[in-house]
């Protein structure tokens, strides 16, 4: 196994990376069991996929995406073409990068909405969408370079990732391209402090962190207003789960969309940084309370219930908490020139 060097000087040792191997191994296993239950366990296997992996994500993405970046078992799965030899490794253009993180991000606003439908009272479904996900990163990575085409292309939660991952609390260690091959320009794990603006490369880059910024706060807020449909009866009832996020996604869209025409383009990272905090703290101001049975819709997203246990101001106190961490931590907080991981030394000729 080759050794890793780092631009700041320090190497991953082979210890280092057998221990990043390990983890990376342990994680995959978990992954693994939860994708078991929820094809032959769905009601644990619920529990364990949307009410606990998931809802701690996005809190993830923010502190230290990189973390994520280096164990998801999907990436773990999808990369392994690629550490055994087998990937033909292929570049693919600006261009070609461009349209998968559109194609993402319609995708991500696509499958989301759908929970409500169907994912979230059925395991197997859920299952057997993971599956396709992992079947399509795989056969991308047998042809091209390291993360390009599935973790920084075609990957659906990617867009929230550059999103959320602004500002996080240090760099990792890149524990899975052993040799920078420069697959995407610029590369969101090695480029500090990266956004969803941070490249105009192509009218595809614009349009998909545009729409990631402008359009995921109003999102989120629309879809914890849809209840779980248990029953899809008609095509009016299974398209109703999309109306009232499509709603508050343009509601942003255009709001973030004026305000950045008229923001001087020092601000615009801050302009970012304000949609990111508003995103991942609407997500949380209604996530926490319906974990504990104190949500919205009391049967939905709960992980454990709590509601006759706990006095009520605790919902605004978890509010006030999550929201005013979020925003000093993406919006007050200096930049401080941290990437997710740390860029391993680039490929000799
Ligand atoms: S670190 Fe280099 S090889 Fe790895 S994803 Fe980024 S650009 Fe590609």
């Amino acid at each position: 196994m080759s050794t890793v060097t780092f631009k700041s000087g320090a190497q991953l040792s082979k210890q280092s990376i057998t221990i990043w191997r390990i983890v990376q191994f342990a994680v995959w296993l978990v992954g693994a069991a939860i994708l078991t239950c929820l094809l032959f366990f769905p009601p644990l296997g619920i529990l364990l996929f949307w009410n606990v992996l998931i809802p701690i994500a996005p809190f993830l993405f923010v502190v230290a995406v990189g973390i994520w970046r280096n164990v998801c078992p999907l990436a773990t799965t999808n990369l392994l073409p690629r550490h055994l030899g087998w990937s033909k490794r292929k570049k693919l253009t600006a261009q070609q990068i461009g349209i998968l993180n559109v194609i993402a991000t319609f995708a991500l606003f696509i499958i989301v909405p759908l929970r409500h439908a169907l994912f979230n009272n059925n395991g197997m479904a859920t299952g057997i969408m993971i599956i396709i996900m992992a079947v399509i990163g795989v056969s991308l990575g047998f042809f091209y370079e390291w993360k390009s085409a599935w973790c920084s292309g075609l990957c659906p939660v990617h867009p929230v990732e550059k999103l959320y991952g602004g500002n996080v609390f240090m760099s990792m260690p890149n524990a899975n391209c052993e040799n920078c091959m420069n697959c995407v320009i610029p590369c969101p794990d090695s480029t500090p402090n990266f956004n969803p603006l941070s490249t105009h490369k192509t009218e595809y880059h614009t349009l998909s962190g545009l729409m990631i910024i402008g359009g995921l706060p109003g999102f989120i807020w629309g879809w914890f207003h849809v209840p779980d449909a248990n029953t899809i009866t008609s095509l009016r009832s299974f398209l109703s789960v999309y109306e009232i996020p499509v709603v508050g996604l343009a509601t942003t869209f255009i709001l973030y969309y004026n305000i950045e025409k008229i923001v001087k383009l020092k601000y615009k990272r801050k302009l970012i940084s304000i949609f990111a905090a508003a995103g991942v703290s609407c997500y949380y101001w209604y996530r926490l309370p319906a974990l504990i049975g104190l949500g919205k819709f009391p049967e939905d997203g709960l992980l454990i219930n709590l509601s006759s246990s706990l006095p009520l101001w605790i919902v605004p106190l978890m509010r006030l908490v999550s929201t005013g961490f979020f925003f000093y931590w993406l919006v007050l907080r200096k930049p401080n020139n941290q990437s997710w991981v740390i860029r391993p030394e680039f490929e000799k000729k």
